[in-house]
């Protein structure tokens, strides 16, 4: 008998029929979040979960008897319970590398929109207050030859970096870890504290998982930190940086802009934030592109068929729980 998996939003039919060779599969039909209880009796009879934007959390767990694979369609992983699964055994995998590209180039568009103010000029041409050619309309700030810092130096930071040698930039970045020497070099990217990277930096990108020690690590002390000429792009998870204190450091004038595909309680976002001319907002479309959402899409699908199968899934997060022979 084929292994049950459940798929939590409509995936592209080319994963689906490839999930299907090996398995017997149920897919929610709506791209529409289940609430707890029904994914808890969606889940409860599956060996495996693909996991397209859902909570996994210790009641659809413990109801999920069988089950031996939490397979999430993306990198970050904070929506799913990784400790309680592995108490359990079961499996958990993303889909690193397939969207650092894609996710990048929004970072960059965030910056650029931001920077020269494109969303402010669409909405004036838009409504009709664009009357005649103006000396002093929209002045914004330059991009080229302005110093970037990356919180977060892994594989998106890194591809923002590689667009940013593009316009010249002065790379800047912060991790707990230095990268190779190889890297830094490849890329022209300077280590320094997170201190030193908010003081100098001209657009701060924000590139770090979520997780304890990255929730708000971005609050008043640190935006106080920042030039008044700087701008803030979050593509990462909006909980990295404590909104409250964004919104009263733009209006205080603390830092000059924001670009923001994430926010700490998606979908709602701090009101104040609608108003701010100065703030260029999106819906957490990060890797949203056709290319790429199907790569994730295959990649997840490949991930757990692996799983299933007791081979070694290609992304693992928690590959403690592998037996030694899958190791
Ligand atoms: P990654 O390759 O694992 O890179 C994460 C970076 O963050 C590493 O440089 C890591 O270095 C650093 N880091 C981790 N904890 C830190 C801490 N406490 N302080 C300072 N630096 C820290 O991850 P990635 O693939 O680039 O993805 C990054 C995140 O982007 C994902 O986790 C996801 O949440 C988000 N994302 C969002 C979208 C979207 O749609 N907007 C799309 C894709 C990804 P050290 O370990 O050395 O500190």
């Amino acid at each position: 008998m084929k292994p049950l998996v459940f798929i939590t939003r409509p995936l592209p039919p080319q994963a689906v029929e490839f999930l299907a060779t090996q398995c017997e599969v149920r897919m929610h039909s709506e791209d529409a979040a289940l609430t707890e209880s029904q994914l808890v009796s969606a889940c409860a009879d599956a060996e495996g979960i693909l996991v397209v934007g859902a909570k996994i959390n210790q009641q659809v767990l413990r109801a999920a008897r069988p089950l031996k694979i939490v397979a999430n369609c993306g990198v970050g992983y904070d929506n799913i319970d990784v400790a309680a699964c592995t108490e359990r055994r079961i499996l958990v995998t993303n889909t690193p590398g397939v969207l650092d590209d894609s996710t990048a180039d929004l970072a960059f568009a965030l910056l650029l929109a931001t920077a020269r103010r494109v969303a402010e000029g669409d909405r004036l041409v838009r409504e009709g207050r664009w009357h005649e050619w103006k000396w002093n309309l929209l002045w914004g700030a330059d991009v080229h030859h302005k110093t970037l810092g990356l919180l977060g130096f892994g594989r998106i930071g890194q591809a923002v970096a590689r667009r940013a040698q593009g316009f010249s930039m002065r790379i800047l970045y912060h991790s707990r870890r230095r990268v190779e020497e190889a890297v830094e070099r490849q890329l022209g990217a300077g280590r320094v504290d997170l201190d030193t990277l908010l003081r100098e930096s001209d657009f701060l990108s924000i590139h770090v998982p979520l997780t304890s020690e990255t929730r708000r690590l971005i609050g008043a002390r640190e935006l106080a930190l920042m030039k008044p000429s700087a701008m803030l792009i979050n593509t990462a998870r909006g909980k990295v940086v404590d909104e409250e204190a964004l919104v009263q450091a733009l209006d205080k004038k603390l830092i000059a802009g924001a670009g923001l595909d994430v926010f700490e309680n998606e979908p709602q976002l701090h009101p104040a934030l609608i108003g701010m001319t100065n703030v260029v907002l999106t819906p957490h479309i990060g890797s949203a592109s056709h290319e790429t959402r199907l790569k994730m899409a295959m990649c997840s699908a490949e991930n757990l068929l692996a799983g299933l199968a007791g081979r070694r899934p290609p992304n693992i997060v928690n590959p403690e729980v592998l037996p030694n022979n899958r190791g």
